[in-house]
Parts: structure tokens; C-alpha cells; sequence
């Protein structure tokens, strides 16, 4: 397939004596749903991936896909990107891990630092999660708050706060102009709903009158630029700038979650829409392909971690921090991705998004295609997409998203249950042609048409 990009249609690994269905069969013996990971769980069996190379992926069975997923997006270059791999040989022989800072860890930053004009120092961690969760400590220790703010529906990893209002489907949302600040997991402290602020995304009088009413207690407001689990919505014009302006003004730190939208430009979401936050969190393509968190940001508030001169206000730690494997992996990951490589696979993520629509308009079904830079995302609603509440679908949709998903697979294209997709940089015009025909032919399946 690789050459002639030709399918043999084949969800081989949905069938009960699959290699991929004894493997789950084994997983959920020892491990809770077979897998440590939730986001790729569906029924009957996951597919079990053995190897990759580029823009495919060869599942248990022997068969080959074009991966559209890429490791939920923290893959710009697919897989074994030859650059990538030779850094990590040199750094492997060199040694994985030390106590000890190694000058890999200084090359990222600089990198990272002369990307993004935001960033005067950084700080490297293992995880997304681990950084927003870093970030908001940060704010609460600058302004001497605990509560932060943050918008509905958007997700930033699975640290106590940033768990409310997550997106989880079937949360109670309440009043839309006084979103209620919902746990969206269990095992939460009880506190912890009332010291989140839950607002609506580009409503700018309902933002403004909830922070007037609460910013006497409020650390940050975080936010994703371009935020998946709201289905990709776009900031409306003058809305990031509002809120670094209402933030000023109020002495609240401003984070932007950066984790996916730093696939979209050269600079980040930050870089195409503005909005000078006063932290950032970095997680995904920075790290390579391996296991990688950030935050990074303005000096005064990165000084709470200095333990130069004694305890850190801030305290952190992290065996793995900064490893010299993901700095390496990382640095040669960012080098490659030069402001014309994020115009070109931005154009054809656009060309993706522009005549996938046509398809699934000529099909008749009520949807679109969302996203931006390399990023795109499937939702069943035509509704404009202007925050979390006008990017759910219906629960009647959920069989058609279902199906959509499997056919895909079935025709050579993987992508998420959720319908998250991304592009990497070995794909060119022929695999976003192979990925359109295929969801051609996928969604009339799907539709019975
Ligand atoms: N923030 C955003 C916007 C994310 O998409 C994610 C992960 N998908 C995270 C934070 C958490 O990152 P991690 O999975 O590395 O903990």
C-alpha cells in the first residue's frame, strides 16, 4: 500500500479470533478495560498496533493503515521520522537519563524560546497534564488566589481543576449565561467544584460580568486557543485580545493550553490569533514523539520555581524531567517544522477540511469539518461552532460517529472514535485524496446511502 496507496478493504481485527482481540482478551486481565489509556477504547476490541513508518501504521494483523491520528496528534512527522530517530540512537548511546542537566535540555529551550515571543523561560515536565497542572500552581503563588477560571467544555488534561467542566458528555450544564462548575470525573475533593469559575467562550458581556463578579479570587483563566473537545472552535476576532485586556486589568494570569493548538503555526495558536498570554503550556509535538510537558512564559512568574537562592516558592519535581531522550526527540522534531513546512501541510489540512465538507454536504448529512493548520475534526451538527454548548452533537448522531470511525478504519484511515484527525508531515496531496475518497465512500456506508 505504501507505494501505489491501494486498499484492500479489511477490518480484519474486529473479528473474535483476531490477533488484536486476543490481545484484549490478555489485556483486560491485568489491566482495568485492557488499556491504559481510555481514548482509543471501543467496542468490540481496540486495534493493537505492531509497527509504523512515516504516515502508515500496521495493526496486528498485518494490515496498513494511513494513520490520520498520530498518536492523538503529538506526531507532527508520523512515525520514525529519520531525523528523530537518529537523535535519540546518538542520545541512547550516550546515556538515557541523568541526575544530572545535560546540554539537550538547554537547546529546547532556546528553541522553544525563540519560537514563541511569550516565552522568556520554560520549564520541562512529562506530561500536559503535569504542566497545566505546574501553571496553575504558578498563578495561585503569583497573585496569592485559589480559584482560576476556566472555559466549558474544554479540556486540559486530568488535574483536579482542570476536570471540571471538561466536556465529559452528559454533565449537567445549567444556565448558559452561569455555566454550573461540574466535576467531570469522580474522586474529586468536594472543594474543588466551587474553586473553579466556569464560563462560555466567546460571550464577551457574559465573561466580563463573571469575572468582575469573582476576580477578587481568581489566580487564572486558562484556555485552549483552538479547544478539540469544543469541536475546534475558532476564537471570534477581538476575543483572545479581550481577555489579555480584562486579565491586565484584573491582575489574573492568562495560560493558554497550547498542548494541540501548537501544531497550527509556527508560533502556536498564540502566533495565528494573538492574545499574549502570561504562561504557556506545551506538551505533544515538542517532545517527538516521546513523553513531554512544558510551561513556559514570563520571567517574573517562572522565578518561583528558582531554587537558586533557596526553596522554590513553587516546588515541582519530576525523575524524568527533561530527560535528554525527549529533549533530543524534541529539538529535532521542532528543527524540521520551519514556518513554509507548517504552510504547506496547513494547506492541505485546509484542502482536507474544504472539500471534505463538500462530501458530506453532497451526502445530505447535517455536519462539517472543523479545525485549523493540521488539524481537523468531524462533528455531526451544522450548527455554527461558537463554544462548547453549539459544538455538541446530538445523542441520535452517536451511531453515525460510531460507524463512520469502524468504516473508516475499514477503508485504510485511522482517525479517533471522537472523529479528531490530524495530517503529518510525510503526508502530501495523494494521502489527503486517499483520506477524501475514503470518507466518501465511509459516510454513505454509514448512512445507508
Ligand atoms: N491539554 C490539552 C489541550 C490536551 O489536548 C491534552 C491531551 N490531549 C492535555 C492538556 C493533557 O496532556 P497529556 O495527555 O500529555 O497529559
Amino acid at each position: 500500500m505504501s507505494q501505489t496507496l491501494q486498499f484492500v478493504r479489511h477490518n480484519a481485527f474486529l473479528s473474535p479470533d483476531s490477533a488484536s482481540a486476543k490481545l484484549y482478551e490478555e489485556a483486560s486481565r491485568f489491566i482495568p478495560g485492557g488499556s491504559s489509556r481510555v481514548h482509543y477504547h471501543f467496542q468490540p476490541n481496540p486495534l493493537y498496533a505492531k509497527s509504523a513508518s512515516g504516515c502508515y501504521l500496521t495493526d496486528a494483523e498485518g494490515v496498513e493503515r494511513l494513520d490520520f491520528l498520530n498518536n492523538m496528534t503529538a506526531l507532527i512527522h508520523g512515525h520514525v521520522n529519520p531525523a528523530v530517530k537518529q537523535a535519540l540512537i546518538d542520545q541512547i548511546e550516550r546515556g538515557t537519563a541523568f541526575s544530572e542537566p545535560a546540554e539537550e535540555e538547554i537547546s529546547l529551550a532556546r528553541l522553544m524560546s525563540e519560537r514563541v515571543s511569550t516565552v522568556e523561560q520554560i520549564r520541562f515536565g512529562n506530561s500536559g497534564t503535569e504542566s497545566v497542572m505546574l501553571a496553575i500552581k504558578l498563578a495561585r503563588a503569583h497573585t496569592g488566589r485559589s480559584m482560576i477560571a476556566k472555559f466549558e467544555g474544554f479540556y486540559h488534561g486530568y488535574y483536579d481543576y482542570a476536570q471540571i467542566s471538561n466536556g465529559l458528555p452528559g454533565l449537567d450544564l445549567g444556565d448558559e449565561h452561569a455555566p454550573t462548575s461540574v466535576a467531570g470525573t469522580g474522586g474529586l475533593s468536594d472543594s474543588v467544584s466551587g474553586d473553579v469559575l466556569v464560563l462560555p467562550f466567546n460571550n464577551r458581556p457574559v465573561v466580563e460580568r463573571l469575572l468582575e463578579e469573582n476576580h477578587q479570587s481568581i489566580s487564572a483563566l486558562i484556555l485552549d486557543p483552538l479547544s478539540n473537545k469544543a469541536g475546534f472552535v475558532r476564537p471570534v476576532e477581538g476575543f483572545l485580545q479581550f481577555l489579555r485586556e480584562i486579565t491586565s486589568e484584573y491582575g489574573i494570569v492568562l495560560i493558554f493550553d497550547e498542548v494541540i493548538s501548537f501544531r497550527i503555526s509556527h508560533g502556536g495558536g498564540q502566533g495565528a490569533y494573538g492574545g499574549e498570554p502570561d504562561l504557556t503550556v506545551f506538551g505533544k509535538i515538542i517532545g517527538g514523539g516521546l513523553p513531554v510537558g512544558a510551561v513556559g512564559g514570563r520571567r517574573d512568574i517562572m522565578a518561583l520555581l528558582d531554587p537558586s537562592l533557596g526553596n522554590p516558592v513553587v516546588a515541582s519535581g519530576g525523575t524524568f524531567s527533561a530527560n535528554p531522550l525527549t529533549m533530543v526527540a524534541g529539538y529535532a522534531a521542532l528543527e524540521q517544522m520551519t514556518p513554509a513546512e507548517y504552510d504547506r501541510i496547513g494547506r492541505l489540512g485546509r484542502k482536507l477540511r474544504d472539500e471534505g465538507n463538500s462530501i458530506i454536504a453532497a451526502a445530505g448529512a447535517k455536519g462539517q469539518i472543523t479545525g485549523d493548520g493540521s488539524l481537523f475534526r468531524i462533528l455531526f451538527t451544522d450548527e455554527p461552532i461558537a463554544n462548547y454548548r453549539s459544538s455538541m452533537q446530538q445523542s441520535a448522531v452517536s451511531d453515525l460517529i460510531a460507524k463512520l470511525h469502524i468504516n473508516l478504519l475499514d477503508e485504510g484511515v485511522i482517525i479517533s472514535k471522537t472523529l479528531l484527525g490530524c495530517l503529518s508531515t510525510p503526508m502530501g496531496e495523494q494521502e489527503v485524496g486517499f483520506f477524501l475518497s475514503a470518507l466518501e465512500r465511509s459516510l454513505h456506508r454509514a448512512l445507508g446511502s
